[in-house]
């Protein structure tokens, strides 16, 4: 063989939510873009924050081009791993330091490096809780472990802890979870994050091996009404957080956010090594130089959270007012809604024939129910719901 078969099979078939949003681009050009309802993709709607290009074009014209651009340490220039670390402390009463950060090309990098620099064996094993995000399984298959999944409590999208209970075992290196998820909207109580640290900690004594939370954390500024997503490793010690800058500033193509190992983690600075380590046999070498420089400067700051807000207040009335039956996110920008057949693929083509663009949650490991990305023009919100009408009366007319 002279391909690799799984990067074969991984490359040539596009992920459903990038095959729906192609499928939106052309639909337009024979409807018009105005006639297409596309709730498929999470790429943030609202602009950077004005921190974002003022810092750019302050770095641009301060620094000496060579320096700017060059590279930096792998781990990440120490001014920017210190406003995150003094930031961090300042919002959620940590102690951190510059060293225990490792600057990363986002979210998705930082957990590729993580499962990496935990994976010792094919034996080993990461716990995603559904809903989740489907390449977790793409990223922990990469680093040669293998992912189990917890089903969905599809009433208040916490954690099912008698489920997850039956699938930690000896294996278990990990346990992802992502608050504010994606596709749920949904944010994970202190109740449950004390829940979980006790379970894990009762696990690791009874399998004598450590046991990690990883932390997915690209939507944690992007919360509703007050609600408080609390900071993981104030309750547990063997916390991993991988953090991006994607969704709080807008920047997901620019690619910037950090690995956080705390001092409290197992063999710590062994661990932030392996990390280390994963950049270099990865060929990651470092993260962008310029973004680095705009975050030492802009850490903190957010696009406006409030229009995200009202896109979904305007989402989830106009839904339930039509009669769906809609999880009310309380962070990220996405809604859950059921599907009115049991088959989510199948309602996701009949909404299709109504223009509406949204996406099975199949893949997400939650059969039944469609994500509705929010991250869009109000308008088309406002003018999509005659379109989820009619979808919802086609259901009542096959009764
Ligand atoms: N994790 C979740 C839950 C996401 O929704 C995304 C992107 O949509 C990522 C990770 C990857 O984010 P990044 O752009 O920072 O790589």
């Amino acid at each position: 063989m002279v391909i690799n078969e799984e990067m074969y099979a991984l490359g040539s078939v596009r992920s459903a939510i990038r095959e729906l949003f192609e499928y939106g681009k052309k639909r337009a050009e024979v409807v018009g873009k105005e006639n297409v309802y596309d709730f498929s993709i999470g790429n943030p709607s609202i602009p950077a924050p004005q921190c974002v290009n003022d810092t750019i074009r302050e770095l641009v014209t301060e620094y000496d081009s060579v320096m700017l651009h060059g590279y930096t340490s792998a781990q990440g220039d120490v001014e920017t791993r210190k406003a995150i670390a003094d930031y961090l402390n300042n919002t959620y009463d940590t102690s951190f330091d510059s060293d225990d950060f490792y600057i990363t090309m986002g979210a998705a990098a930082s957990l590729s490096l993580c499962f990496h620099a935990l994976t010792s064996s094919k034996d080993d094993e990461f716990i995603a809780i559904a809903p989740y995000f489907p390449e977790y399984k793409v990223f922990v298959n990469s680093a040669g472990a293998s992912l189990r999944v917890v089903k969905a409590d599809t009433e208040h999208f916490q954690i099912d802890f008698e489920e997850l209970e039956s699938l930690i075992g000896e294996h278990t290196k990990g346990v992802i979870i992502n608050s504010p998820n994606n596709p749920s909207g949904t944010v994970y109580s202190e109740e449950t994050i004390k829940k979980l640290a006790k379970l894990l900690e009762d696990k690791e004594k009874e399998y004598g091996n450590p046991i990690f939370i990883i932390c997915d954390e690209p939507y944690r500024e992007i919360v509703y009404d007050g609600v408080q997503v609390p900071y993981v490793t104030r309750y547990y010690n063997n916390t991993l957080v991988c953090y991006s800058y994607s969704k709080s500033l807008s920047l997901p193509g620019e690619r910037i956010g950090f690995v956080l190992v705390p001092k409290e983690a197992y063999e710590s600075r062994k661990l932030y090594a392996a990390v280390a380590g994963a950049g270099r046999a990865l060929g990651y070498v470092c993260a962008p130089s310029l973004f680095q420089k705009m975050i030492a400067r802009c850490v903190g700051a957010t696009g406006d959270i409030e229009a995200y807000r009202e896109n979904r207040d305007i989402l989830y009335k106009g839904l339930t007012d039509i009669g769906y039956h809609c999880f009310k996110p309380d962070g990220a920008f996405y809604m859950f809604v059921q599907a009115l057949e049991e088959d989510a693929d199948a309602f996701c083509e009949r909404a299709k024939e109504q223009d509406v663009l949204v996406v099975s949650a199949n893949g997400f490991g939650c059969p039944g129910w469609v994500r509705v990305s929010y991250c869009v023009d109000k308008d088309m919100i406002k003018r999509s719901m005659p379109a989820f009408r009619k979808i919802y009366e086609s259901y009542k007319e096959d009764k």
